[in-house]
């Protein structure tokens, strides 16, 4: 027993408070080595070599691995897949064990299998757990043993079934002793796992409680700050869920149900993974998109004529954010007034968002285009003028992002509203067999 050590995998959890895999790891029979894998498999799929994300995980990295220096062992940081990562591991350690938590994508699952499959062989064991969500695909069901689709049953569902243990934390920072006492490791450089560096600043992973209680209040309105900018540290896992869902419980009801939302798309995703690249509805896969590409560029560009759309466009490519208002009303536009796949737009999403999520964003595009569970139906279009009035309307945001609205250099409307939306309408209609 005395050489074996065990090692915690970490993913999409980079934090060491409350982390359920890594405590369970700590409070095991050997010592503990953490290690964190760059996946080439992920690393180039991303659009460009200057991304946020890659800064974000690389800068927690270093974090986690400063932390654990201070205490006498190291983060072991290992470029590669992830198979040949765990050959090198055995190659060099006695392992009895591996340790993580659990991942919910398509990728994730597989890969996740392979390395099962690869440790068994071993006669190694691979513990995986819980920490992304609060209640995983399975924990809340419908009477009958199915997946709710509709969120208003879920989420009452989901809040009968929680109980003061499911908000437990682990205390995983006490238990550093247990790390495996090993001196300093090389971390590759960014360039070397192919990323520049630049400046940029990421938002606090703690929210002030007065964001949170006034949330219902001002969550809808793009120019002031009323929302966490908690996306990313959920999205990598600096902040623990069941932390911020404690907060939740006890401030902002309004907020409380946008963290359920998040569980309830990560659900539909793992129950349902076809969503991936198919509509929720199947009878929504005849729609005869029109796809045009020069309107797209225009749409990406923040080009529209449209202040509201193209303000959140601009922010978008400028931040990496955009406000969850206007990230609908932007989807709506795409889908409804330009007639263009919902997949064109979540692609462009994805490689944008600072904090991309594959499940919040397919199925936020979906809801958007009418093709997902519990959709906006296909006959509302938001009217983007409307919705700056109504959400905009001292023009702040306006102002900060599309500061030639309103005078002669800004583009004409890229297409009329009234037409569109009757466009869209009656496309849908036929497509879905609503028209004879
Ligand atoms: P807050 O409003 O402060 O909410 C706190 C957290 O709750 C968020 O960080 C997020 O984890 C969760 N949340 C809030 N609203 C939603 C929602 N509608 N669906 C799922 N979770 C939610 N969210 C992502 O995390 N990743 C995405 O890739 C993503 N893509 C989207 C695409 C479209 C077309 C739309 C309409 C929405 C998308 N959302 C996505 C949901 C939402 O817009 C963002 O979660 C939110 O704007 C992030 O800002 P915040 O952290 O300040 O959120």
């Amino acid at each position: 027993m005395e050489n074996k050590i065990a090692i915690f995998w970490f993913r999409r959890d980079l934090r060491i408070n409350d982390n359920t895999g890594l405590d369970a790891a700590l409070s095991g029979p050997v010592p503990v080595l953490p290690i964190f894998i760059f996946d080439p498999d992920i690393l180039k799929k991303l659009p460009a070599t200057k991304d946020s994300r890659v800064l974000f995980i690389y800068s927690e990295i270093e974090k986690l691995k400063h932390q654990f220096e201070k205490v006498g062992s190291t983060l072991v940081v290992y470029h590669g897949k992830p198979s040949d990562a765990f050959r090198y591991f055995t190659d060099r350690y006695i392992i009895s064990a591996v340790y993580a938590n659990r991942d919910y994508e398509p990728y994730a699952l597989k890969r996740d299998e392979e390395v099962r499959n690869f440790l068994n062989n071993k006669s190694i064991e691979f513990h995986t757990f819980k920490d992304h969500v609060i209640f995983e695909a399975g924990d809340v069901l419908k009477s009958d043993g199915t997946p709710y689709t509709v969120f208003t049953p879920y989420s009452r569902k989901w809040k009968e079934t929680l109980i003061k243990k499911d908000l437990h934390l682990f205390p995983s920072e006490k238990k550093l002793h247990r790390l495996l006492p090993i001196g300093p490791q090389p971390l590759p450089l960014l360039n070397e796992l192919g990323f520049e560096t630049f400046p940029f600043s990421f938002p606090s992973c703690h929210p002030c409680d007065d964001v949170i209680e006034r949330y219902g209040d001002r969550r809808d309105l793009p120019g002031v700050c009323g929302t966490t900018r908690l996306g990313i540290h959920l999205r990598f896992g600096t902040i623990s869920i069941r932390e911020i869902t404690s907060r939740a419980l006890n401030l902002s009801e309004v907020f409380l149900n946008e963290l359920i939302w998040r569980n309830y798309f990560i659900q539909i995703l793992e129950n349902f993974p076809f969503v991936l690249d198919k509509p929720f509805k199947a009878r929504y896969q005849h729609i005869p998109w029109r796809n045009n590409e020069e309107e797209f560029k225009r749409w990406c560009e923040g080009e529209t004529g449209y202040p509201l759309v193209d303000a959140g466009m601009r922010e978008l490519n400028h931040t990496g954010f955009m406000h969850n208002r206007v990230r609908m009303v932007t989807a709506s536009f795409l889908t409804k007034h330009l007639l263009i796949d919902w997949r064109w737009g979540e692609t462009y999403f994805a490689g944008k968002l600072l904090d991309f999520e594959l499940a919040s964003n397919n199925g936020n595009w979906q809801w958007a285009a009418g093709t997902g569970c519990d959709a906006a139906p296909y006959f509302r279009v938001f009217n983007p003028i409307m919705q700056q009035q109504k959400f905009d309307p001292d023009g702040l945001y306006i102002r900060k992002w599309v500061p030639e609205a309103g005078t002669l250099r800004y583009v004409s409307p890229i297409v009329e509203h009234n037409f569109a939306r009757n466009r869209a309408i009656n496309t849908f209609k036929k497509a879905l067999g609503e028209i004879i």
